[in-house]
């Protein structure tokens, strides 16, 4: 499974439709201060589902959608799509090609997409569990985070670790099940109640 490429419109300081593809190499994006290059480390982590907007540098979500400049009005939408390469199935989708896209408009509307499809944000998270990519995932490391990390508290960097190691997606999963036996709770003492006022 690889990163293809990123494609970016009116997202940050990316006003025109850009497309940075990746080859099998390292590949490097240099470029002067102030020219877009941690932009597109935010977008990446965008689509992966990155809900904060102080992870994203900015102070609400709408800051991502280009704000305008001298020669170019503001845009009412921001979006980002990912190619992943996944002929070796990494990802758990039968597709070759799969394309994760995420929409975000002016009045706060958001949208994801696989393959062109509409999914929820879950549907996102779960694709990716295990695969070491993800908003949480260490394969997008920003400016400062490795400070971080190392300034952490015990019970933070015990949740880098499990992250890392692919506990939290034991633990995901676990919440997720107590969620619905909560639920099934809430539905029986319902039944139960209804049945005693029947009797
Ligand atoms: P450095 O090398 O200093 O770390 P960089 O190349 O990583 O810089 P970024 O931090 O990615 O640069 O980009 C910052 C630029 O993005 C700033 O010029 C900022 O004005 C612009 N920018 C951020 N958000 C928006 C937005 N919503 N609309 C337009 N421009 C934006």
């Amino acid at each position: 499974m690889k990163l293809e490429s990123v494609e970016l419109k009116g997202f940050k300081s990316f006003a025109k439709r850009t497309k940075i593809k990746f080859d099998n190499q390292i590949t490097a994006i240099v470029g002067p201060n102030g020219s877009g290059k941690s932009n597109i480390a935010d977008a990446v982590k965008w689509v992966l589902g990155e809900q904060s907007a102080k992870s994203l540098r900015g102070k609400n979500m709408n800051d991502v959608i280009f704000q305008g400049s001298d020669d170019k009005n503001p845009m009412n939408m921001a979006e980002v799509n990912l190619s992943f390469e996944n002929k070796d199935r990494k990802l758990d989708s039968n597709y070759d090609l799969i394309k994760v896209s995420r929409r975000i408009y002016r009045n706060g509307d958001n949208e994801y997409r696989l393959n062109g499809k509409r999914v929820r944000l879950k549907d996102i998270k779960e694709l990716f569990l295990d695969t070491g990519i993800g908003k949480e995932g260490y394969s997008v490391i920003g400016q400062g985070r490795i400070d971080e990390i190392l300034n952490s508290s015990s019970q933070e960097r015990r949740n880098i670790f499990e992250e890392a190691s692919g506990i939290a997606t034991h633990k995901y999963r676990r919440e997720e099940s107590l969620k619905k036996l909560s639920k099934v709770d809430e539905d029986l003492e319902v039944i139960q109640r209804e049945w005693e006022y029947k009797k």
